[in-house]
């Protein structure tokens, strides 16, 4: 039985496949894991067998679904690898380190000047994972691989995109810069991403393959997710819905165009507002503790950005079609106010559904389950479970 390194790096094997499916969701029976490989009943259950054999897969408790035998419940041996996941934000990176079952064992969070570097980032990132993996008795080289978050399209090979909260990293091969510094596979996504990645393996989007979701935060951005897969596009700018143009004339945006979604609705923004308006400098959590005391000043803000957003979401839909939506970020924090101020603006903006099955033919909307940002370092982790935006030698969009 060859290694879980291995295994969880084999895209084409079938142990590979079944190592990967139970990753992706901690923890399955074997008829799930028949239906998510699309492997033969026979072929999944003697390579559990080997799997738990080679102390791979370790038998949990047992499932019931209400009639017949319960189901065996299969999960990953803790001990047999870890992850971590690293968020690079504005002036702070967060570090989460978990087992294969899914424990979170390590969760720390430290500030960097506002302007730190990519090399910084990478030398904090390291120090901080020699300290911690320390601490839990965990040596270094047990690290499977490493997820980094970051709030920027990300291409196939590393690179940081235009449109990052981090202008000066824009052209950076963070891969590189991290791979140097780490030596274990590096995994690399922008932060909505991590956030759909996130929800599909503990939150709102469990069991869901066909979403998409919007994160209305200082930025905004997104995530397409279609057979359970976060789609990058050609380049990996696919889900920049905070750069949908919506007015030609509208503000210039931090990406060089005029007025995208981000310019109307985005945090950055809104807070700009609050301070020409009403001549005050706070932050993203006052301004939406506000909002949802209903001060009237700061619930008109929401008001109208909820109106863009809607429509926003409301081309999304033109062109997607999704069954579910999932509201992200700070904003969704407001609650009410914000949520169906933009699901009315998405009903003006989207093709309305025929009058004799409405209910039948709207997209769901839900808001993400996660608070602050637990969906980006989580969703960083993710990364590595699900083994996706992993960097490799031959770059191709389809890995
Ligand atoms: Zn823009």
């Amino acid at each position: 039985m060859v290694g879980i390194r291995e295994l969880f790096e084999d895209q084409a094997s079938p142990a590979g496949r079944i190592v990967r499916a139970i990753a992706a969701i901690g923890s399955a029976t074997a008829t799930q894991l028949v239906k998510s490989t699309g492997l033969a009943r026979s072929t999944v259950s003697t390579l559990l067998t080997e799997l738990k054999d080679g102390g791979i897969v370790l038998d949990m408790d047992t499932k019931s679904n209400g009639f017949g035998r319960p189901s065996q419940l299969l999960s990953l041996n803790p001990a047999a690898g870890r992850c971590a996941g690293v968020l690079l934000g504005l002036g702070e990176i967060r570090i989460a380190i978990c087992d294969l079952a899914h424990t979170v064992l390590s969760d720390i969070w430290f500030a960097m000047d506002k302007d730190y570097t990519p090399q910084d980032a990478a030398r904090c990132v390291r120090s901080s994972l020699e300290e911690q993996c320390a601490l839990l008795g965990v040596d270094m080289s047990e690290l499977l691989g490493v997820g980094l978050a970051i709030s920027a399209p990300v291409s196939y090979d590393g690179e940081i995109l235009n449109g990052s909260i981090l202008p000066t990293w824009c052209g950076t091969n963070i891969a590189a810069v991290f791979s140097e510094q780490l030596g274990c596979p590096i995994h690399v996504e922008n932060e909505s991403h991590c956030g759909a990645l996130a929800e599909m393996t503990w939150g709102a989007a469990v069991g869901e393959p066909n979403f998409v979701l919007f994160k209305f935060d200082l930025g905004i951005g997104g995530a397409i997710v279609i057979d359970g897969t976060v789609q990058r596009g050609a380049h990996g700018y696919a889900a920049e819905f905070g750069h949908m143009s919506l007015d030609p004339r509208g503000p210039p945006c931090r990406c060089g165009n005029r007025g995208c979604l981000e310019t109307f609705a985005g945090g950055f923004q809104l807070l700009r507002y609050a301070e020409q308006s009403f001549g005050e400098t706070i932050s993203i959590e006052q301004f939406v503790e506000r909002a949802r005391n209903g001060e009237a000043a700061y619930a008109r803000l929401v008001d109208d950005a909820a109106e863009m957003a809607g429509w926003g979401m409301g081309i999304a839909f033109t062109i997607l079609n999704p069954p579910l939506f999932i509201i992200a970020g700070k904003l969704a924090e407001v609650g009410e106010s914000f949520i169906n101020g933009l699901e009315r603006s998405f009903a003006r903006h989207s093709v309305a559904p025929p009058a004799h099955s409405p209910e039948k033919r709207k997209p769901r909307f839900v808001v993400g389950t996660f608070r602050g940002n637990d969906d980006t370092v989580m969703g960083a982790v993710a990364l590595v479970l699900r083994q996706h935006g992993r960097i490799t030698s031959e770059v191709s969009p389809a890995s």
